[in-house]
């Protein structure tokens, strides 16, 4: 990793020459956000919480137009939208992200403050709002976003949301992964998250050539083998008839799995 640079909420890293990562750190969470420069255009994927403007950042890394796509429409994935005209969303979640976000506002801003943080001085979590908008262009899966000598494909992987996706990127073998795949504890336990969906989004995974998964929370340095060990206990949960809501949180060396 290299150019790492930081300030009051925002730590930017870079993978390459044209792919940046702009992490939250300062917030349990630890929330990452991917920019991709290609010629024409660049791509941000998620926007972050929203408690800082990420597009102060973008800005200073590319002069592209810029379009931002979620990997999924939850409050820590699309806070920074309102600066992004252009933005991308799944079809199973252009409702969520226009009004129809399954938790209550207060509950939102519970979650925000969940643990102990290190918010910016100035922040006020009574200002904290959650974004409202028409995407710009409706993903499916199998479409590919075109940013001139990149190109992303976008990957349906429900099971956490309904309208999950992954981004990979082919030629550079890079998975971006959203909350389907990160170090630590795997949600499938909200009343909108479908565990034998999660199985199957992982399945999906396996016979991609993967050099480098993205998480979009926590430990960057993520082993390529996470994705086989997921299919075997989400395989194993499966066939012992436990992948189904309310059976537990189940722990594995490099993640568990709330259901
Ligand atoms: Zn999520
Ligand atoms: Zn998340």
């Amino acid at each position: 990793m290299i150019n790492y640079k930081t300030n009051d909420w925002f730590t930017i890293e870079k993978i390459d020459d044209t792919t940046s990562i702009i992490s939250e750190y300062k917030h349990w969470e630890e929330t990452h956000c991917y920019l991709l420069n290609g010629r024409d255009k660049s791509l941000l994927i998620d926007t972050g919480l929203g408690v800082r403007n990420i597009w102060e950042e973008v800005q200073q890394l590319t002069g592209n137009p810029v379009a931002a796509v979620t990997t999924h429409a939850h409050y820590d994935h699309f806070g920074g939208h309102q600066y992004f005209p252009e933005f991308y969303v799944h079809e199973a979640e252009t409702e969520w992200i226009n009004g129809g976000f399954p938790l209550t506002l207060q509950q939102v801003r519970d979650f925000l403050m969940e643990e102990p943080c290190d918010f910016p001085a100035d922040f006020d979590v009574n200002d904290y709002y959650l974004f409202e908008g028409t995407p710009t262009r409706v993903l499916r899966d199998g479409d590919t976003i075109e940013l001139g000598g990149r190109s992303i494909e976008v990957l349906h992987t429900p099971g956490h949301s309904p309208g999950h996706i992954c981004l990979y990127e082919k030629d550079r073998g890079y998975l971006y992964t959203g909350d389907l795949i990160y170090i630590g504890e795997l949600f499938a336990y909200f009343p909108s998250t479908d565990p034998v969906a999660y199985m199957n989004s992982i399945k999906k995974l396996l016979p991609l050539e993967v050099q480098k998964i993205l998480p979009a929370h926590h430990d960057l340095n993520v082993p390529l083998s996470i994705i086989r060990e997921l299919d075997e206990a989400f395989t194993s949960l499966h066939n012992s008839g436990k992948l189904k809501h309310g059976s537990g949180t189940f722990s594995y060396p490099n993640f568990g799995i709330k259901l």
